[in-house]
């Protein structure tokens, strides 16, 4: 074992529920072993501003189950410069940070990729995004409990939906990614999901129309993923307008980041934050921890990335199939 005396870690990037247990992980893994650890708030930010604290193991007592991050995320823009990210080193030497975990989705790894290069700075990712757009991994910390928060809105919006006899256009979070619009989409038996990944909207809306609303169903509920490519569902509401009907929009935002976590997420983040310390510990770096088919596994930071996580299309299949 090389001379790891001191670990950092820090959330960055969009928050997800369940960073706090990956925290919590981090922590008692690296005590356990050791080493002491210390928490830079704010991300990136924190590591230019020197805001860090000392943690102790009841730094992280009861936070396993809160949403959010007890240390703050930030979006960084200096940190995207070389001389931020030289401030960056700075303050990690001279708080003799040794080693660094980095809790967050693609950017968060990009950044990490560039100091760790730029430096030969040892640094581990563990994947914190509710989007779940990072190659590698089944699923990413912050997912399942955006999943659920979006079948338990949308229960609540069915109800209304079909006391009214209405069609309902429900925008969920993701980013570039369909995952939390399809996979909601099956949860929650609605009748058409609108991803970036693939275009469908023609078909699906027509099928939706013809065999669906109107004739044997008494309502209607379309899952549409925010982004540029499907316009959102204001977007999708303007082009059914145009078709004569009358939709009606619910954008779920910022909810879907928010709440205690899942017991998935939980284990997943627990589980992530220990093999993130087992990795340093054993001199790799330049690498996010996944988990593939319930093991866990390396994923050089290039990899998650660069790689784009595909879609499996075979879920629009058990999609239309359902809603029949
Ligand atoms: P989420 O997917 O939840 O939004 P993320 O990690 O992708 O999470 P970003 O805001 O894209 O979130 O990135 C987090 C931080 O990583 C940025 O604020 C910035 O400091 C750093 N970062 C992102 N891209 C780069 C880059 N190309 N070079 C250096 N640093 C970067």
């Amino acid at each position: 074992m090389y001379n790891m005396r001191c670990i950092g870690v820090l959330t960055s990037g969009g928050d997800a529920p369940g960073m706090n247990a990956a925290i919590r992980a981090v922590t008692r893994t690296a005590m356990f072993n050791g080493l002491q650890v210390k928490g830079i708030l704010r991300g990136y930010k924190g590591l230019i501003t020197d805001e860090i604290v000392t943690f102790q193991t009841e730094s992280v007592s009861n936070i396993i189950n809160h949403g959010g991050t007890i240390l703050k995320t930030a979006r960084c823009l200096e940190f995207r410069t070389p001389e931020g990210r030289r401030q960056a080193y700075d303050t990690l030497m001279r708080h003799q940070i040794d080693g660094l975990v980095v809790i967050g989705g693609d950017g968060t790894f990009t950044g990490a990729r560039l100091l760790a290069q730029e430096y030969n700075y040892p640094i581990v990712g563990v994947p914190g995004t509710i989007d779940n757009d990072l190659y590698g991994t089944d699923t990413t910390i912050g997912y399942d409990t955006a999943l659920n928060t979006i079948v338990s809105a949308v229960d609540k919006i069915r109800d209304t939906a079909a006391s009214h006899e209405r069609l309902f256009l429900v925008e969920v979070m993701g980013r570039d990614a369909g995952f939390l619009a399809l996979n909601g989409a099956i949860a929650v038996g609605a009748e058409a999901a609108l991803i970036p990944e693939i275009a469908t909207e023609e078909d699906q809306l027509e099928r939706l129309i013809q065999n669906g609303f109107h004739k044997m169903k008494n309502s209607s509920i379309v899952l549409v993923s925010e982004s540029d490519a499907t316009g959102g569902a204001m977007g999708v509401a303007q082009r059914l307008k145009e078709k004569g009907y009358d939709p009606h929009v619910t954008i779920l935002g910022h909810i879907q980041r928010g709440g205690s976590p899942t017991a998935n997420d939980r284990i997943l983040a627990s589980r992530c934050g220990v093999a993130a310390v087992d990795a340093l510990l054993d001199e790799q770096r330049s690498i996010m921890i996944g988990i593939m088919n319930n093991k866990i596994v390396h994923v050089p930071f290039t990899d998650a990335i660069k790689d784009e996580k595909p879609v499996d299309k075979h879920l629009f299949d058990v999609l239309r199939l359902l809603c029949i």
